[in-house]
């Protein structure tokens, strides 16, 4: 993620701007995804490096209009459910 687009996410999660979209690509997306849940199973509202992830915090990743999922499962306002299913059938 570009530090113009870490900066706005923080600014946009503290304004709430784009809170919908977040929640949308967090509830169908991140939640769903196995690089955001630790050992315990427990989703941790972070993309994890140690899983493959970018190391962001999700809710303000997310938030950010022009972000993109390091594994393109969310971008713009589409969530791909098939590239989602495919990568944790995968693992
Ligand atoms: S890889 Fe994409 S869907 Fe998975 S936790 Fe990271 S941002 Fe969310």
């Amino acid at each position: 993620m570009k530090i113009i687009q870490i900066i706005n996410g923080h600014v946009n999660v503290i304004l709430g701007i784009n809170s919908e979209l977040s929640d949308y690509r967090i509830e169908n997306a991140c939640k769903k995804c196995s690089i955001s849940h630790n050992e315990d199973g427990k989703f941790t509202n972070t993309c994890l490096k140690r899983n493959g992830g970018c190391g962001c915090p999700l809710n303000a990743k997310t938030s950010s209009k022009n972000a993109e999922c390091p594994k393109r499962i969310w971008f713009n306002e589409t969530i791909d459910f098939d590239k989602l299913k495919e990568y944790e059938q995968k693992k």
